[in-house]
């Protein structure tokens, strides 16, 4: 449907719509079957098939329209079911709404506890603002990284086994699969542990060495990742705990190779989009909610056929937005 809907308007450039002689395609299609068929992109160059999927993603793949509290809660309950939890340790935080503002969870929950709705509202020294209870103190280092990266707008720092063993070895995170390309050349390295992050001068180092990169690995403790939106945070998180797993397990096997520069480069930008990462989060927020952690978003934890489709109606019609 998308597509024959691009077809009526060939004349005209619109979001998400390639003319049809950059990739070719017939300027007057014929029908079959009532279908609009086209010439063969089996020539195209790749450089065009790139840049044509990335405009059909952004009509094809529908946004995600959770609240930012449910964005939140929804990623603490993945990052639990990926290994990222390690007791209390840990903070993920995003802007509020008001300036010098963050949403973050309650100290002495695990993110399998956190909801949407005992998610705490502090400033940058930790006041809280709304909700009960504490930040973790750690959370300061957050608010350096927040003054210094006006871009930033969520911040995941965890703890994951295979960053914690790794982080042992004094090495920095070696990016070498294409999968965990994001990460490729945006992952800054703390090679000496300053000792537990609550004072403000491991926050200004940890926002100095982050620097303008999007993760930061520390020695002897564990991993930063920001984002620009909370789903690019946490899929970020994601990817830097099996980057290292993957790391340990190449290094117990042999000399791990690095990726051509600019190869790796371009698997970066190709999975690095907003809307690339709307559809991992949604992706893993439904594998969430299947593992029983939907009550965190108000959703029912036994949702078999949930969806982010029927989630997004369902937040619609009660106006949760
Ligand atoms: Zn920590």
């Amino acid at each position: 449907m998308q597509i024959w809907h691009q077809w009526h308007a060939p004349k005209v450039s619109l979001p998400g719509f390639m003319h049809p002689a950059t990739i070719g395609i017939r300027d007057h299609p014929q029908l079959i079957g009532g279908k609009p068929t086209v010439d063969s992109t089996m020539n195209t160059p790749k450089s065009d098939l790139v840049a044509l999927a990335q405009r059909r993603m952004e009509t094809a793949i529908a946004d995600n329209v959770w609240t930012k509290r449910q964005k939140l809660a929804l990623t603490c309950r993945i990052l639990f079911e990926m290994g990222h939890d390690s007791g209390l340790s840990g903070q993920i935080t995003t802007r509020a709404e008001d300036p010098g503002t963050y949403y973050t969870q309650r100290l002495g929950l695990g993110f399998d506890e956190v909801t949407e709705h005992n998610l705490i509202t502090v400033d940058e020294d930790l006041n809280v603002l709304a909700g009960g209870g504490m930040a973790n103190p750690a959370n300061r280092f957050h608010s350096w990284i927040y003054r210094a990266r006006p871009d930033v707008n969520c911040i995941v720092h965890t703890h994951p086994l295979h960053i914690a063993a790794l982080s042992m070895l004094e090495t920095p995170l070696v990016v070498s699969q294409m999968d965990t390309c994001p990460l490729y050349d945006e992952c800054a390295f703390l090679d000496r542990w300053p000792g537990i992050p609550v004072g403000n001068e491991e926050g200004e180092l940890i926002a100095g060495t982050l620097g303008a990169k999007k993760a930061l690995f520390l020695a002897h403790h564990g991993q930063v990742v920001t984002g620009a939106t909370i789903e690019e945070a946490c899929v970020l998180a994601v990817l830097i705990e099996r980057a290292a797993r993957l790391q340990l397990l190449a290094m117990a096997a042999g000399s791990v190779q690095p990726l051509d520069p600019r190869l790796a480069a371009e698997a970066r930008d190709w999975v690095s989009t907003p809307k690339r990462h709307q559809a991992a989060f949604a992706y893993y927020a439904r594998r969430a909610v299947r593992a029983g952690h939907g009550a965190c978003i108000g959703f029912g934890a036994d949702a078999p056929h949930f969806s982010a489709d029927e989630h997004h109606h369902s937040i619609a019609t009660e106006g949760g937005l």
